[in-house]
């Protein structure tokens, strides 16, 4: 499952970086086109904590809306979706925001 490997490298990360501290948020921002499931991450976040010092650490996750800038016109806008069209009705657009998927931060106790 592509969730698990994920939340294994970001505990991992944490635990070699800061595993002598106590911490008490890991915050992840997630686009919204990631394509990554947040109830995924979530459950994959207490199977791979377990037994580790993040075993009671909370996982605050941050939703990245997505932007879209448009080749045609260069016109920006908040988009659900590559596959719709810009408002000039061109579909050549390149995602600027919204596809992410990284450790923003953690808060140390
Ligand atoms: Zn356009």
């Amino acid at each position: 499952m592509h969730e698990l490997s994920l939340m294994d490298s970001v505990v991992e990360t944490v635990v070699e970086e800061l595993g002598s501290q106590r911490i008490a948020v890991v915050r992840l921002e997630i686009g919204e086109l990631s394509g990554v499931a947040v109830d995924a991450l979530r459950f994959c976040f207490e199977v791979c904590t377990r037994g580790t010092v993040l075993a009671d650490t909370a996982l605050d996750i941050v939703m990245i809306p997505a932007r879209a800038r448009c080749r045609s016109c260069g016109g920006e806008h908040a988009t659900s979706s590559l596959m719709a069209a810009c408002v000039c009705g061109s579909f050549d657009r390149e995602l600027i925001c919204g596809d992410e998927l990284r450790l923003k931060e953690v808060e140390v106790v």
